[in-house]
């Protein structure tokens, strides 16, 4: 939404005259605009952050670890601009979880995320997914049926405690989504 919005703004700016009070007023709902985005970013990283926190002090939970997308996301995404906005979103996620839990006692370690969302936990195989569900893609196992950030966030840990990938890696039995409770929006302009 933030990219969508600043390209039709950028593109009736460049439409006015320089120093052109139609351009003065695009430009001040411009800044407008990113203030009140980043404002609301900020918002719900900070929500997104302190839910996981309840979550882990719920638990008891000592160590966390997150994934380390770098190297990765560049392949992925397809525009820089977004790719940019996603990265700078999840380095500030990052460190405000690492933040917060820090805070209760509670170590978050960052691991290397390449290979995750694809090694079938049953037979360890490497599939390049393309959908939501995981597939495997050895004829001989072809196991499937979980979301593959599921899939991914399990990698993670067994990639975390184990060094590698192991097989017959326990998967989580029931998947709890933790929503951030946001606030209505409220206009920009
Ligand atoms: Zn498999």
């Amino acid at each position: 939404m933030r990219n969508k919005v600043l390209r039709q703004l950028q593109r009736a700016i460049s439409k006015t005259k320089e120093g052109s009070r139609k351009r003065r007023k695009l430009l001040a709902k411009k800044y407008r605009f990113l203030n009140w985005i980043e404002r609301r970013i900020e918002h719900i990283l900070h929500a997104i952050s302190a839910n996981a926190v309840r979550w882990c002090l719920g638990r008891s939970v000592k160590t966390a670890y997150t994934g380390n997308p770098e190297g990765v996301r560049e392949r992925d995404c397809g525009r820089k601009h977004n790719q940019r906005m996603g990265q700078w979103a999840f380095g500030k996620l990052r460190d405000l979880l690492a933040y917060k839990l820090k805070r209760h006692g509670i170590e978050l370690i960052p691991v290397d995320e390449r290979g995750t969302s694809g090694t079938c936990p049953v037979c360890g195989e490497y599939t390049r997914q393309t959908g939501r569900v995981y597939r495997c893609g050895n004829a001989s196992c072809g196991f499937t049926g979980i979301h593959r950030d599921v899939l991914g966030a399990s990698g993670i840990l067994d990639k975390a405690l184990h060094g590698s990938f192991t097989r017959g890696r326990r998967l989580p039995g029931k998947v709890e989504y933790l929503r951030p409770q946001v606030l209505a929006p409220k206009r920009a302009a």
